[in-house]
């Protein structure tokens, strides 16, 4: 690494303690004593373990944005310190352009969340979805959430890698393929749908949705044109499931 690079790198958290005066003296004396280390390896032209710093610096600039959210909602964070009731269940894509906290904007203690690949939710199986299913158990169950959303999304590798396996079913991936399989009957946005009918595979959903104390809901999310769908469950697609 040159030094112009660690001169980047000290500048960049110089400006940083500049613009964010407001930061706890905790957290501001942690990022001078980072800028410290990075000056003293600059200074002895010494590489190894600079970039670490730098992964360190911005680990230590979630952790001031943590202590900085903390502290401008500390209400927030002392009723979650007692537990949690959020109304939903979400499941998103492992992908890292659709984080549903951002893309619905979610305060902490609002949504339980699964991402895997392709928001894909199988069906009731205690050996091979066990995962899942517990996921499934603990926010019905135990937090009583009061809607299950599924988010597909435009762009999704999953969906893709879906659409690409040949018709004879073979496979080359040790995990990958036989994961998205799961939404085989459907392509694209219905797979969404799958999810939902696979939902109701889950004995304890299909009864909070018979007792309309649950809801479930598609939705598809294109961050290409910043457009958001959201739909209820199909019931005509979900019939034609095996429950
Ligand atoms: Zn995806």
């Amino acid at each position: 690494m040159s030094n112009d690079s660690y001169e980047d790198a000290i500048a960049g958290l110089n400006k940083l303690l500049s613009e964010k005066a407001d930061l706890g003296s905790v957290a501001a004396a942690k990022i001078k004593q980072i800028t410290a280390e990075l000056e003293s390896a600059a200074s002895q032209g010494f590489d190894p373990g600079v970039s670490l710093l730098i992964a360190a610096a911005d680990a230590e600039f979630g952790l001031i944005m943590a202590i900085t959210l903390f502290r401008k909602n500390p209400d927030l964070y002392g009723a979650l310190a007692k537990g949690q009731s959020p109304k939903f269940l979400v499941f998103a894509c492992s992908d890292s352009r659709v984080c549903p906290s951002h893309v619905l904007n979610f305060e902490p203690g609002e949504a339980f969340v699964v991402r895997n690949i392709a928001n894909m939710v199988p069906p009731h199986d205690q050996t091979k979805y066990s995962g899942v299913g517990a996921a499934i158990e603990y926010a019905v169950l135990h937090l009583k959430v009061e809607h299950i959303v599924v988010i597909g999304h435009s762009r999704c590798g999953g969906i893709k890698g879906l659409m690409s396996i040949p018709e004879d079913g073979s496979t080359a991936s040790d995990f990958i393929e036989n994961w998205v399989k799961i939404c085989a009957p459907a392509k694209s946005k219905e797979a969404v749908n799958v999810s939902l009918g696979n939902l109701l595979t889950y004995p304890f959903v299909r009864e909070a949705v018979v007792n309309d104390t649950l809801f479930l809901k598609g939705a598809h999310y294109d961050f290409v044109k910043g457009a958001f769908d959201l739909w209820d469950l199909d019931f005509k697609i979900s019939s034609c499931l095996a429950i």
